[in-house]
């Protein structure tokens, strides 16, 4: 299994079993009534209908729905958190995801000097995390097209020479975004997806023809699809339609309401459908707090609290959290709670090949779960049968009830009471 997966328990002896009822998103099944028993850090049994369970600790609530907990590909931080910083936003940022329902994410990083990326990737592997678990390091770069970088910093941009693809190689990063059409990069792909890293294309002027041969050598995820590409025309379709059509890829949406018109988000998943579409933030230090200023792998981007950009006014990542996404996918037409869920929990997984035991509401699985209330808003998150987040309850006459005692990383998104620290500047 994945060396990221941390955060199992010793043992898990002389813990309580937690039940939960409600309707399951397993989810490529939807169950309307059904039960969830937890044991330690695993998932027990799923049975349909209410089960009693003597002595069990019951966690539900009217209209819950239980899901898995989500997976986000692409965080460059949140809440103030700058995960380029180290160890200590890598921390700080796991503590704070759960209470939008995410239990693993990639700390990511755009563009930076191979140096840098080395000590990021060494960063990663090294934290010991207290909520979301670190599924490994995704560098959003450097092997990018300098006509389509985006917020990418000209200066860090490298072609992928052998010597550059060993020391990415070296810094153990779990995903690498890469520009099919650069010279050697056929080459890197294959030496990148050999090493067992996920390789995905993007900031990239590719042609189909190109990103045939790409995934041919070796990508599988192509990263917040549409942006940062060629434009889709119908006689060179580009980068972004090849990628759509390829059963072998997993592509990435950013279906946050700016970066992508929701009918884009639509087509994408009529073609690639759930269980090749997984929802990513792209989401920055700026998520989660007011318009301001804040850092991005230490440049000043700014928030207008809808979408983060450059100085310059060039889209710079995302202020979305995951659940946003989730509801998002699920109020378009064709689409509904349960494949927006899969799109954000058991499809990333399955890409980081972590499926066995993440993604998914099964017995023998982690107790990774998000419940959802009856307005798909985060009502409990648990990973390895922990609850690291619990919303806040308002009692008939408006009072806020605290959250449960034994929730070792709790918000309240009623209170709003978190502090936000670091990298807001002033
Ligand atoms: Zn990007």
């Amino acid at each position: 299994m994945n060396d990221f997966i941390r955060n199992e328990p010793e043992s898990a002896d002389g813990r309580d079993a937690i039940i939960l009822r409600g309707r399951v998103l397993t989810p490529a099944d939807e169950l309307a009534e059904a039960s969830v028993l937890i044991r330690g850090d695993r998932i027990a049994w799923v049975r349909p209908g209410r089960e009693e369970v003597p002595h069990a600790v019951d966690l539900s609530a009217n209209g819950d729905v239980i899901a898995p907990g989500l997976i986000d590909l692409q965080v460059n931080g949140f809440k103030g958190h700058d995960a380029a910083g180290g160890g200590e936003a890598i921390n700080a940022i796991s503590a704070l995801l759960p209470a939008t329902g995410v239990t693993g994410f990639l700390p990511t990083v755009i563009s930076r000097p191979l140096a840098e990326l080395g000590r990021f990737g060494r960063a990663v592997a090294a934290t010991e995390v207290a909520g979301a678990r670190v599924l490994g390091a995704h560098f959003e770069g450097p092997f990018l097209s300098p006509a389509f970088r985006g917020a990418h910093e000209q200066a860090h941009l490298r072609t992928p020479d052998a010597r550059a693809v060993r020391d990415v190689v070296a810094a153990r990063p779990r995903l690498v975004t890469v520009a099919p059409e650069l010279p050697g990069a056929l080459r890197a792909i294959e030496t990148l997806a050999e090493a067992g890293i996920v390789v995905a294309a993007g900031h990239s002027g590719a042609s189909a023809e190109q990103a045939y041969a790409a995934v041919d050598a070796g990508v599988r995820f192509g990263t917040h699809l549409f942006n940062a590409m060629a434009r889709w025309h119908h006689r060179e379709p580009g980068l972004a339609a090849a990628l759509l059509a390829d059963p072998r890829v997993t592509v990435g949406l950013v279906a946050d309401g700016v970066h992508l018109h929701r009918t884009t988000v639509e087509i994408a998943l009529l073609a690639a459908g759930a269980a090749r579409t997984a929802l990513t933030t792209d989401q920055t230090s700026a998520a989660g707090l007011p318009a301001g200023r804040y850092l991005l792998a230490g440049m000043d981007v700014e928030s207008d609290g809808r979408a983060v950009a450059r100085t310059d006014g060039t889209l710079a990542g995302t202020v979305a959290t995951m659940d946003e996404l989730v509801r998002r996918v699920a109020s378009l037409p064709s689409l509904g709670l349960r494949e927006a869920v899969e799109t954000a929990s058991l499809t990333p997984a399955r890409l980081l090949g972590v499926d066995g035991l993440l993604g998914r509401v099964e017995s023998g699985c982690a107790a990774d779960l998000v419940v959802l209330d009856s307005e798909s808003r985060v009502r409990l998150t648990l990973v390895g049968g922990r609850v690291v987040y619990r919303a806040a309850e308002i009692d008939g006459d408006g009072a806020v009830s605290g959250p449960a005692a034994h929730a070792s990383v709790t918000q309240s998104r009623v209170k709003k009471s978190q502090k936000a620290s670091p990298a807001k500047r002033p």
